[in-house]
């Protein structure tokens, strides 16, 4: 029998309940690892050695904390090949979408190693006399923090680095479909020296372990990414618990890339092409809604159509494959769904969209473009999450505007123009929590915020310095010396 991965508890890799096969959506034939799913009762456990650690760890030197964080992105980053393998074995990310994503993760533990020594305050005159004010940022408590499946180690280093970083302790449960790298991660925390119980991994199910973590009490904030029916019930379980907990929530997206007449045509279709199909579509700052002027449509979808005719989709792991595969049979069935919307509510197939066999057994579908569009289709207004784009043509910049910003949601938005006044104009008026010019909408940095508007973000920004908004208390202290 192989080794079955475990969980990490007070600081011990500990059996847990039942056994989730890691399946490599690639290849179903191939399990990718065994992870032991963690129970109610642990997720308790884990709760109360977090709990326990946080006295110590929240008066730990920044220098303590620099060091472990800092040892920690030094391995990530000597690594990188292989845990993007493992990456892409899992997740169905290209290999060198993995190896970037497991990049980002290192990079994202040396910023936050250096955050330790910058947290600083504020010292203020009073209005009254013979009084001081500090203003001063103080660690949160036991962070939780639940995680998707679509970024599986980027999405815990940016959210476990902070937590860490700022003095909390935490409590991680990672997606069910994406054990290995979440595990891969804390195991070099581990080893970085982290005291027992300041970061613990229970790799359960939402129902049990990640609704244990809302409902109790000993649990300070919870960081969420996810869908948004989930982070609704997430916020509203942080509310209603006793008492009530810091929420930050990184939702869903339908992000528009509006590409103007005047735009360079090659640069506008790898735009789209990148933010809409790459990452197999499943990425919250996805290009979904491409919003086209009149002039440059036909030109546009033309070039579109034969652009995706030479992307390989296969094998995550085969050299010269563009796009892997879609993650799973639930996903792939979503895809699907919406594709047979689509051609319901008349929009037209322009290309792709078919099952494709491969060498080995695998969730393998063509990106689908649908042109004739409209923004009141279901296709253009719920997120499916897969490798579909739509293309809605519109008459000039006014109309594209008021199209990207007829959304429930905001997370990301992007424009395709060489007119410095338009390009000016959609910074300033797009609501979305980021706007790309000439650029994908997917695609960040990782030290400046990150974070939507409307139904995609609920709470402080993450990454960069501002993800000290959320990992931080503040305190004001008033002093009389007399
Ligand atoms: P999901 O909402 O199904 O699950 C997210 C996490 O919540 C998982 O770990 C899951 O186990 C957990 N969960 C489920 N029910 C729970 C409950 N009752 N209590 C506590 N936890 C529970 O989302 P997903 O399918 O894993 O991820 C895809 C979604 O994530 C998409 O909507 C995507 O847009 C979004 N996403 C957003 C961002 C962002 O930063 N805005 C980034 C990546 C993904």
């Amino acid at each position: 029998m192989t080794e079955i991965f475990k969980n990490y508890i007070a600081g011990q890799w500990v059996e847990g309940t039942s056994v989730n096969e890691n399946v490599n959506p690639s290849d179903t034939k191939d399990i990718v690892g065994r992870y032991a799913r963690a129970s109610k009762a642990q997720a308790e456990e884990a709760i109360a050695a977090a709990k326990a650690a946080f006295p110590a760890w929240s008066r730990t030197t920044p220098q303590e904390r620099y060091e472990i964080l800092k040892k920690a992105s030094d391995e990530i980053l000597a690594r990188k090949d292989e845990l993007g393998r493992l990456l892409a074995r899992e997740e169905g990310k290209t290999l060198a979408e993995g190896v970037g994503e497991a990049m980002r993760a290192g990079q994202v533990f040396a910023f936050f190693a250096g955050e330790c020594l910058r947290l600083n305050g504020e010292v203020v005159n009073s209005i009254r006399p013979g009084v001081g004010i500090e203003v001063t940022r103080e660690a949160v408590g036991v962070v939780g923090i639940i995680t998707p499946w679509n970024f599986p180690i980027a999405i815990p280093a940016w959210k476990i680095a902070p937590a860490l970083a700022y003095g909390n302790t935490v409590v991680f449960k990672s997606a069910d479909l994406v054990p290995g790298c979440a595990w891969a991660l804390v195991d070099v925390l581990v080893r970085a020296g982290l005291p027992a119980g300041v970061l613990n991994l229970v790799m359960g199910r939402g129902a049990d372990v990640g609704q244990t973590m809302l409902e109790h009490k000993d649990i300070s904030a919870i960081s969420f990414t996810g869908s948004v029916p989930t982070g609704r019930k997430v916020a509203a379980a942080c509310v209603a618990s006793t008492p009530m907990k810091k929420v930050q929530l990184e939702l869903g997206g339908k992000n528009p890339l509006v590409v103007l007449d005047d735009a360079d045509l090659k640069t506008a279709v790898e735009c789209a092409v990148n933010g809409a199909f790459f990452s197999t579509g499943q990425r919250c700052t996805a290009s979904s809604r491409l919003i086209v002027t009149a002039g440059i449509h036909d030109a546009f979808v033309a070039a579109m159509t034969e652009r995706l005719k030479g992307l390989t989709v296969d094998d995550a792991l085969k050299a010269g494959t563009h796009i892997g595969p879609v993650v799973d049979q639930g996903q792939l069935d979503t895809d699907l769904k919406y594709i047979a919307i689509g051609k319901d509510e008349g929009a037209t197939l322009a290309w792709g969209g078919e099952l494709l066999n491969r060498e080995t057994p695998g969730f393998y579908l063509q990106p689908a473009l649908f042109t004739g569009v409209t923004n009141s289709m279901r296709i253009a207004r719920e997120e499916i999450f897969g490798p579909v784009g739509t293309v809605i043509k519109v008459k000039d910049y006014d109309e594209a505007l008021a199209v990207a910003n007829d959304t429930d949601f905001g997370l990301s938005s992007g424009i395709c123009t060489t007119s410095l006044k338009y390009a000016t104009h959609f910074k300033r008026n797009s609501e979305a929590g980021m706007a790309m010019v000439n650029l994908p909408t997917a695609g960040v940095d990782y030290h400046v915020p990150f974070g939507g508007r409307k139904g995609s973000s609920y709470g402080p920004r993450e990454q960069g310095a501002y993800a000290r908004e959320f990992y931080t208390v503040v305190k004001t202290a008033y002093t009389f010396a007399g």
